[in-house]
């Protein structure tokens, strides 16, 4: 024991690349084993990471299941059968579909794959931290077009920012964590202000919460009508509810680029376990729907509570809201953890007032909203 630490104090830490020295941490929040350790607690009501509380569908269980016995082999290295219902799903051929180990490895690899040091990437904040992480990790620069006041898109900062030479403009629509939602109208006309050289990466990670609303535009139609080249990104961890098994997927503007993306992909990027849910979640929408469809209303009655708190909540497409709080968001959430519950935080700058809830049960969205109502009002 001593030897080891006497060595590593001689030990000189190699030099890493000057892009990781600065690069922040994505920020996952705590586990519910941590949080009951920490703080002795049985119960948790965990709204931080905006997982579809009710779980996956019986069939999805059942398939996985039943894949237990396969797991001594190798999974299909192409995934090429949940490609295909994939593309089949989506009206498109199977090699211009990507999957990966959830789509945020999806986002690391387009950033390998396309950004090299110098090169200007545009994003909004606050965003999904990877869509700043990955681009900086390659020694891209980020530029982060901040939201309006009233927590929707800055269109025409937006229009100012792609107007310089854009390597990749990405975000998520809905947003992450704003909540908010791009019109087509405005969608089209961002996508025709940038070079006609420009990745356009749409994040459709909330799209099946989004889609209730008949407004929620069909970024692909929209996107097929251009020339620039174009990435849908959309997950199987939110609505589908399999965050456990790391699972996601591209859709993108031609063979070219999702070869690229393949080419630059771990072999065995995915799991067969994982493949076979996929699959089976993608065959039971109907379970999906209605999980949908149950969140929806909850998210009403919630942002209606905080509301009445005299809280201001973000419009939302999502499955979470993003709440404006009369404290440091960081304080009221570790009040909130002495309670059993975790939510999420914002710590940017402009943004430390904001804490980001995830929709839960109905008993979790009020456990939440009571603890929020003692803790603000007293
Ligand atoms: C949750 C989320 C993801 C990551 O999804 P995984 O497939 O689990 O990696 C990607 N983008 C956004 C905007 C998200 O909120």
């Amino acid at each position: 024991m001593s030897d080891s630490v006497s060595l590593s104090l001689l030990a000189r830490p190699p030099v890493c690349r000057p892009e990781i020295s600065g690069l922040p941490r994505y920020n996952a929040g705590l586990s519910e084993d941590e949080v009951r350790r920490r703080y002795g607690l049985k119960n948790i009501v965990k709204l931080g990471s905006n997982e579809n509380p009710y779980g996956p569908s019986p069939h999805v269980i059942a398939g996985w299941a039943a894949s237990g016995a396969r797991l001594g082999r190798y999974p299909d290295a192409a995934a090429a059968a949940l490609r295909h219902d994939i593309a089949r799903v989506n009206g498109l051929a199977s090699d211009r579909v990507l999957v990966g180990n959830g789509s945020e490895q999806i986002i690391r690899l387009i950033a390998e794959a396309y950004l090299s040091p110098g090169e200007r990437v545009v994003t909004v904040r606050p965003a999904f931290g990877l869509h700043e992480i990955y681009p900086r990790m390659m020694g891209a620069e980020v530029d982060a077009v901040p939201i309006n006041l009233d927590a929707t898109f800055d269109l025409a900062a937006l229009h100012t920012a792609v107007k310089q030479p854009t390597k990749i403009l990405m975000f998520a629509n809905p947003s992450n964590p704003v909540g908010c939602m791009m019109s087509g109208i405005a969608l089209q006309d961002l996508i025709d202000a940038c070079p006609s050289h420009t990745l356009i990466v749409v994040d459709e990670a909330y799209r099946e919460y989004a889609e209730e609303d008949s407004d929620y535009p069909d970024a692909r139609a929209i996107l097929e009508k251009q020339s620039r080249p174009w990435v849908i990104l959309r997950t199987f961890s939110k609505a589908y509810a399999l965050a456990a098994l790391r699972i996601g997927y591209a859709l993108t503007s031609c063979v070219d680029v999702a070869m690229v993306l393949d080419t630059v992909r771990d072999p065995f990027n995915t799991n067969m376990p994982a493949q076979v849910a996929a699959r089976a979640a993608l065959a039971d929408d109907a379970y999906m729907k209605d999980c949908i469809r149950k969140t929806v209303s909850e998210r009403k009655r919630v942002a209606d509570a905080l509301n009445a708190l005299g809280l201001f909540v973000a419009p939302t497409w999502t499955n979470f809201v993003f709440v404006r709080v009369p404290v440091r968001s960081d304080l009221l959430a570790t009040d909130l953890l002495k309670r059993g519950i975790i939510i999420k935080p914002w710590k940017e700058k402009g943004f430390e007032n904001w804490v980001r809830i995830s929709i839960g049960l109905p008993n979790e969205n009020d456990t939440v909203l009571k603890a929020i109502a003692d803790l603000v009002l007293s």
